[in-house]
């Protein structure tokens, strides 16, 4: 199987009706309403299964990177076909909680792990979680003084920074020299020299994840392998080996390598370690986004000079990528109109910010029109995990397709109440 990460694998129109396993999103749209996120269950299933088949020659666990997308069903999915996870909050440890995820399959990202989370995590599941990964050394002091008040052993991963450039979007560049995120060389040689003197703490592995939406294999080869290099040089034989996240998917036209060819490019450079370290990946993105896609209706037309706005229900609340990065995400109407003529269109959402635009200057129908459901693709990884309330909008709703062509509503949409009574008190009184 060659699992590919096209915008349209696991939605596609017939009779000009966008579907998913025999499902209309058509159907889907007016039943739950608008805004709504649709995911397919086979997308994500696909993705897991081809990373699964890629290391299975290796000691390996996939670990899911749950801010990707944390809604607890798809979760309860990951889990059930055995995947790991990788999380970088407390918030994101109770959702696993819930689930009952044993701890042995989770570690712990972030450069600012609180006391209380790292608490947290070194009581769940009595032998706590499988690694933290460490990024700067007074993080492992902290989790040193966390873990003996506790009288726990912190198991850890020294997350290396390469200083490789990912040649993605600066925002999602993580392994550069002047990125806030992992230790360089010498930090990594001074805590090396200092663990004899935190007995809390085990050192498990190195750890290395250089940025998301990675498109070639380059950056990944180069981060590996100085990675490799440098535990070969202190000939550290250590059991772990977390190699992260990042591959990248196509929203337009880019071309990211197969997950075989991400799988063959791990084998190929763990193969000079003996013994050989179990390997762990933390893929997010390319395991949901083209999973899903975001239903939205169009509000209003407006004529600008040469060029037309399509004001739509959804907005950089629901899905903040293009106002934050500037992201593309394909639009396609959902009752497929080839009617033109067609137009320079902007897809455009009702919150008071100039960034509240979801397309820019696509050829769109002329004939789309108030009332009419488009699906903008490629929304299942860091869409709804980022989702925010701004402008006081409610939450929408999240629908999975099973692979059996079953809908289930898995996350219910929030109603106007619910905004103003969630957890804040506005009246108080001084
Ligand atoms: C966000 C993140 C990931 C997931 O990255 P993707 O690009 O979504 O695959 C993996 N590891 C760490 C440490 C992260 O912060």
């Amino acid at each position: 199987m060659s699992a590919t990460f096209h915008p349209l694998d696991y939605f596609s129109f017939k009779n000009d009706v966008l579907m998913s396993e025999g499902v209309s999103l058509q159907a889907l749209a007016e039943e739950h309403g608008t805004p709504l996120y649709v995911y397919s269950e086979r997308g994500i299933q696909e993705r897991y299964q081809a990373f699964k088949d890629t290391l299975q020659s290796i000691s390996s666990l996939i670990c899911y990177s749950v801010k990707a997308n944390s809604n607890l069903s798809l979760l309860k999915l990951l889990k059930d076909w055995g995947s790991g996870f990788d999380i970088v909050s407390g918030g994101e440890l109770l959702r696993l909680e819930q689930l009952k995820v044993p701890g042995e399959k989770i570690v712990f990202s972030g450069v600012g792990k609180t006391t209380s989370e790292m608490k947290q995590a070194l009581l769940y599941d009595q032998n706590g979680i499988l690694a933290f990964n460490m990024e700067s050394l007074e993080e492992a002091d902290t989790l040193h003084s966390v873990a003996r008040s506790l009288q726990k052993e912190a198991r850890i991963c020294l997350r290396f920074n390469p200083s490789v450039n990912a040649k993605t979007h600066p925002y999602i560049s993580t392994g550069l020299k002047t990125s806030k995120f992992g230790l360089e060389e010498k930090d990594i040689l001074a805590l090396l020299k200092k663990l004899p003197s935190l007995p809390h703490l085990r050192l498990q592995g190195l750890h290395v994840h250089i940025g998301s939406q990675i498109t070639s294999l380059k950056p990944l080869e180069e981060a590996f392998t100085k990675t490799i290099g440098f535990l070969k040089k202190q000939k550290l034989k250590l059991p772990l080996l977390n190699l992260g996240g990042g591959l990248g998917v196509t929203y337009q036209k880019e071309k990211p390598p197969s997950i075989e060819q991400y799988g063959k490019l791990i084998l190929k450079s763990i193969q000079g370690l003996d013994p050989k370290p179990r390997v762990l990946i933390e893929p997010g993105r390319s395991m949901v986004a083209n999973a899903g896609v975001l239903l939205t209706q169009i509000l209003y037309r407006k004529h600008k000079g040469k060029k037309d706005f399509l004001i739509v229900d959804a907005s950089m609340s629901e899905l903040l990528r293009p106002a934050l990065y500037g992201s593309f995400h394909e639009i396609v109407p959902v009752l497929k109109s080839s009617k033109g003529p067609f137009k320079t269109t902007d897809v455009a959402g009702p919150v008071c910010e100039s960034t509240d635009v979801l397309a820019r200057d696509r050829k769109l129908s002329q004939s789309l029109k108030a009332g009419d459901t488009l699906a903008i693709l490629s929304c299942g990884a860091y869409g709804m995990s980022m989702a925010s309330h701004y402008n006081s909008r409610p939450l929408p709703a999240e629908v999975l397709i099973h692979s059996s062509g079953k809908v289930a509503r898995i996350r219910n949409p929030e109603s106007l109440n619910q905004t103003l009574t969630r957890t804040e008190k506005d009246l108080v009184s001084l």
